[in-house]
C-alpha cells in the first residue's frame, strides 16, 4: 500500500486532481482524512451523503472506534504552533527520526490513527494507491516522517491570483486576508517541499493538469505501474466516500475539465496590485508571469 499526499493551498484544483486519480485502476481516492474526525464531531456528510458517523463505509473502516472519536489532526495553535512547525520541519530535513526529541508525541499519535485508517480502507477496498486529500504541509510532514516508505507528496500549484479570486468569491473573505492566508501557505509548502528534499519533490500546476490531463496523470502515476485509463469526469460514481472537497464536486451534475481562469476579468484592480505588492514576487517563483 503507497499514499499520495496532495500538499498544497485551498482553492489550487486539488479535488479535480483527487477525481481524476480516483478513476484508474487499483486507486481509491480518501478525501481530507485529517478531518475525518472534526467533521464526524460537527456531523458533516460524506460524499454519500449520510452523515459521516452513520456512513456505512466509513463505520465498516474504523469499526469499534468510530470516526468522531479519532485524532486525526493536531489543532492549529497561533503563533506557537507555527515555530514549532518550523523547527519540527528542520528536524525532518536534518534527518532526524520521527521518535527523536523534536517529534512531538501528539503529532505521531496523529500519524499513526492516520496510518491505521489508511490500512483499514486499502483492506476494505483492495486499493493499492490511495490519496489522501488533506492538503495541510504539516500534517503532510509528520505522515511522511513517520512513514516514507509508504507516503509521498504531490505538491500542487496554481497561480496565486485564482486562488485569491477563487478565496474571495467562495468565503467572502476580504482581498488582504485572503493574501495573507496565501502567502503564509506558501511558505509552509516551501518547509514541506524542503522537508522531503526538492530532488523528491513531485509538483503539479493546475493549469498543465487542466490543458493535458492525461499526460500529468501518467507523470504523477509512472512511479507506481497504475496505467492511466480515462480523463472522463463523467464516469465518476455518484455514490462516492471522499471527505471534505470542494462543493463543486457535490450532487451528479454533468462534469468536466476546464481550467477556471476567471480572475484574469474579474478580480479587482486593488485587490490585484494589492497581490502584486505582497505576493508577487512568490507567485512568479511559482512559474506564474504573464
Ligand atoms: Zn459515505
Amino acid at each position: 500500500m503507497r499514499i499520495l499526499y496532495l500538499v498544497g493551498d485551498s482553492r489550487s484544483g486539488s479535488t479535480l486532481l483527487q477525481h481524476l486519480l480516483s478513476l484508474q485502476p487499483g486507486v481509491h481516492a480518501l478525501g481530507e482524512l485529517r478531518r475525518l474526525g472534526a467533521l464526524s464531531r460537527a456531523s458533516e456528510p460524506c460524499a454519500c451523503g449520510a452523515p459521516l458517523g452513520e456512513c456505512e463505509f466509513w463505520c465498516d473502516v474504523c469499526g469499534e472506534t468510530p470516526a468522531e472519536a479519532r485524532t486525526t489532526e493536531r489543532v492549529p495553535g497561533g503563533a506557537t504552533w507555527r515555530a514549532l512547525l518550523l523547527r519540527e520541519a528542520a528536524a525532518i530535513r536534518g534527518g532526524l527520526i520521527p521518535a527523536g526529541s523534536l517529534f512531538r508525541a501528539k503529532a505521531h499519535a496523529v500519524a499513526q490513527e492516520c496510518f491505521r485508517l489508511y490500512e483499514a480502507v486499502a483492506a476494505k477496498t483492495g486499493a493499492e494507491l490511495l490519496i489522501d486529500n488533506s492538503k495541510e504541509p504539516d500534517h503532510f510532514l509528520h505522515m511522511h516522517a513517520s512513514y516514507p516508505e509508504h507516503v509521498a507528496p504531490v505538491f500542487l500549484h496554481r497561480d496565486g491570483r485564482g486562488i485569491l479570486w477563487s478565496k474571495m468569491r467562495r468565503t467572502g473573505k476580504s482581498a488582504s486576508d485572503a493574501i495573507q492566508g496565501y502567502v503564509w501557505m506558501q511558505r509552509l509548502i516551501e518547509t514541506a517541499r524542503r522537508g522531503v528534499g526538492l530532488d523528491k519533490a513531485t509538483e503539479l500546476r493546475y493549469e498543465d493538469l487542466c490543458q493535458d490531463p492525461r499526460a500529468e496523470l501518467e507523470r504523477l502515476l509512472k512511479p507506481y505501474g497504475v496505467p492511466v485509463e480515462t480523463t472522463d469526469l463523467g464516469q465518476l460514481p455518484d455514490v462516492r466516500h471522499d471527505i471534505g472537497g470542494s462543493p463543486t464536486f457535490k450532487g451528479a451534475e454533468k462534469r468536466e475539465i476546464r481550467l477556471d481562469e476567471r480572475w484574469r476579468e474579474a478580480l479587482p484592480a486593488d485587490a490585484l496590485a494589492e497581490f502584486e505588492r505582497r505576493a508577487g514576487r512568490l507567485n512568479r517563483f511559482r512559474g506564474y508571469k504573464d
